[in-house]
């Protein structure tokens, strides 16, 4: 046998496709030349990229692989990432510019200039400085989506420490295995945090993750919930200050130092939807640079024109990366938004996109499909009549719910674009180019100019068109991590030993082809499911199933069967107006019937569902993606593994026992 057979069969096909509108091509930021200018010669590509940047000296050689897997980008060369975020707008003359216009869940806001932000990024600066952190020290971050997060991770880069930020909602045991293993000496965090209308309090549990952490030597504590958390905020003395007595105390003045390309920016622990998070490190000149190039063409941003908002939480590495780094590099107007998206009411995005006249909008399938869930006559009220440009990250994006995005939310007139890339590539690697590539429902299509990826079946040989198989990166980009942190042997074993003859980076994700040589992301490989020899995708028998008028969001796993091998089961939440009970109710056998027809006529008999479960919710990471093995668990009757980074651990009770009494 010469033909390997494939990782994944092509089931489920798309032909619509939308060619960008002639107004947009006009102006867009990128062309088709890009992509020739960096095929051939990709090192000078980056080379130019990075000269979006300040450099106090400049590289001597754009990159080193000759320790690979360990890169070196922009060898020689020194910046200070902060004051390429700050100082160097201010210095043009644009100081006077709003860089966030920050709104909280309660209702209060502020508007802060690249000027304020400069002068509270400096205060801050001096302040960790006279806790005695310095080059190289790690401070561990939780706090909410307050301004005052952004400035603590500025005011680490500006002195050269390492920020590890750790999501808000996280318990304490997963706050404090991120100390323990970052070794950090300062904590940053507030009293509380809003959440869904109600002051909660965070300090507590801070102090709780922090009892006998020998590394930590102080907590600095923002004031957000004041007096709405009621009683007094837990206090150590000689460890604990609050942030405005330190911060506010300080000179505004600070001379940043230039650090070397290669300086160490941030830690950040994946989200933990496979396993156990690990701890990926980034480093500066490679990091910002892609960071800021692709922030610049995905999502054809236009300083001083555009109000940008990206919805992520900034423990994630969407919020380090397109919040933080790449639009205040590139001098983005941005929203921040503290809160959840319906308090006080289902409106709260559009009524700020309204507000704020928001033109670029970039948020996660898992809300898209939530807001498909609420029903498009809640954005239908609001003015999004400023919108240019919607994209999507973090998941497969199923063909009907990136639909229903272009329509409901883009008008059907802002392309939509499909980010494939994870914490540890750093930056985007996979998006249709806005204003040059035909874009296409559910597919991120082709690697951006500069960067190179590959499906390959299990030898590492490319598959052809209409074939599935393992995702690669072939080449080294400027934004890959360096490492896991404290564990060089884990980081070779993970990412680089799959396919180690060939060099490739394995990213975990399977992909395919179409028949124009697009790629589509095909969810993990560990959950890709085995039915009769027939290796099929998680994803495509979730699209094929929210693509039926009933179904809101599905997830699909395969659970040991005598007969096939794996058989296929099926969760399914519904829709709001088919989630009623009664009479015509949606989760009635006839009409479970009717959702397996439905993917049998949409992928093929194969990739019927054994058994559907209509659940109200899903197991998800605190970043919304499925966790699927979780449900795996369930479907194959085995105690559930490890649920430290869910959202919300009463989920898989309620599973569990529908589960039982249905079957
Ligand atoms: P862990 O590695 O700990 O399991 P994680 O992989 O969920 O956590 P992230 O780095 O936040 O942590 O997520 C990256 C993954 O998200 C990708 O490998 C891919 O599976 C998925 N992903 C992100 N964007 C897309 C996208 N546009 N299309 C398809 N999948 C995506
Ligand atoms: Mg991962």
């Amino acid at each position: 046998m010469t033909e390997q057979s494939p990782a994944l069969d092509n089931l489920l096909t798309e032909s619509r496709t939308f060619p960008p509108s002639e107004e947009f091509a006009a102006t867009a930021n990128a062309t088709e030349q890009w992509y020739t200018d960096a095929d051939a010669d990709r090192e000078a590509f980056w080379g130019k990229q990075a000269e979006r940047l300040h450099w106090d000296t400049k590289w001597s050689k754009v990159l080193d692989w000759s320790g690979a897997p360990f890169a070196k980008w922009f060898v020689g060369g020194k910046l200070n990432v902060a004051y390429n975020c700050v100082d160097r707008h201010v210095e043009d003359g644009h100081g006077d510019q709003v860089a966030i216009h920050w709104v909280g869940e309660p209702g209060d806001t502020r508007d802060i200039t690249y000027a304020d932000l400069k002068r509270e990024v400096c205060k801050a600066a001096n302040a960790l400085a006279s806790l005695g952190v310095g080059s190289g020290d790690r401070v561990a971050i939780q706090l909410p989506m307050i301004p005052e997060a952004i400035v603590a991770m500025l005011a680490c880069a500006r002195i050269g420490a390492l920020h590890s930020v750790v999501f808000g909602g996280f318990s304490p045991t997963a706050l404090r295995s991120r100390v323990d293993d970052a070794e950090a000496k300062v904590v940053i965090t507030s009293d509380g945090q809003y959440r869904r209308g109600k002051a909660v309090p965070m300090k507590a549990n801070v102090d709780e993750a922090l009892s006998g952490a020998e590394t930590v030597r102080k907590v600095v504590v923002v004031r957000r919930t004041g007096d709405d958390l009621g009683g007094d905020v837990p206090w150590t003395e000689g460890r604990d200050v609050w942030w405005h007595d330190l911060v506010d105390a300080q000179s505004a003045e600070h001379t940043p130092e230039a650090f070397d390309s290669e300086h160490p920016l941030y830690i950040l622990y994946t989200s933990g939807t496979t396993g156990k998070p690990k701890g990926i490190l980034h480093t500066s000149g490679g990091y910002l640079t892609q960071a800021a190039y692709t922030h610049h063409v995905v999502f054809d941003h236009k300083p001083g024109k555009d109000v940008y908002w990206c919805t992520a939480d900034i423990g994630w590495v969407t919020g380090h990366s397109y919040i933080v780094y790449g639009p205040l590099a590139n001098r983005a107007t941005q929203v921040v938004y503290e809160g959840t998206p319906n308090t006080p009411n289902e409106g709260r995005h559009w009524e700020i996109v309204q507000k704020y006249k928001v033109t670029i909008y970039y948020t996660a399938p898992t809300l898209i499909r939530t807001f498909m869930k609420w029903g498009s006559d809640i954005p239908a009220k609001y003015d999004l009549s400023s919108l240019r440009l919607l994209g999507s990250v973090g998941e497969p994006i199923n063909p009907e719910a990136w639909m229903w995005y272009r329509e409901h939310i883009g008008a059907n007139r802002c392309p939509v674009v499909d980010t494939w890339w994870q914490t540890e590539t750093g930056a985007i690697m996979i998006s249709p180019l806005p204003g040059v590539t035909h874009t296409k429902p559910g597919s991120a299509q082709r690697p951006l100019p500069g960067i190179s990826a590959k499906v390959v079946s299990g030898d590492g040989t490319e598959v052809p068109n209409n074939g599935g198989g393992y995702l690669v990166l072939d080449k080294p980009w400027p934004a890959m991590l360096r490492g896991i942190w404290g564990d060089d042997e884990r980081y070779r074993d993970t990412y680089w030993s799959r396919f180690a003859d060939q060099g490739y980076y394995f990213a975990g994700d399977g992909a395919k082809y179409d028949a124009d040589g697009d790629i589509w992301l095909l969810g993990r490989v560990d959950d890709v499911m085995n039915v009769s020899g027939h290796r099929i995708s998680t994803t495509e028998v979730e699209s094929a199933l929210v693509s039926h008028p009933t179904v809101a969001e599905a997830a699909v796993v395969g659970a040991t069967d005598p007969t096939t091998g794996q058989g296929i089961v099926a969760f399914v939440i519904l829709r709001g107006d088919a989630a009623g009970d009664g009479a015509g109710a949606a989760d009635g056998a006839e009409a479970i019937q009717a959702l397996r027809d439905h993917v049998a006529k949409e992928i093929g008999p194969i990739a019927k569902p054994r058994q559907i479960m209509v659940v109200p919710e899903l197991p998800k990471t605190r970043s919304g993606k499925i966790m699927r093995r979780l449900l795996r668990d369930v479907a194959e009757n085995r105690e559930i593994g490890d649920v430290t980074t869910l959202a919300d651990s009463s989920v898989m009770d309620l599973i569990s026992k529908g589960m039982r009494s249905g079957s």
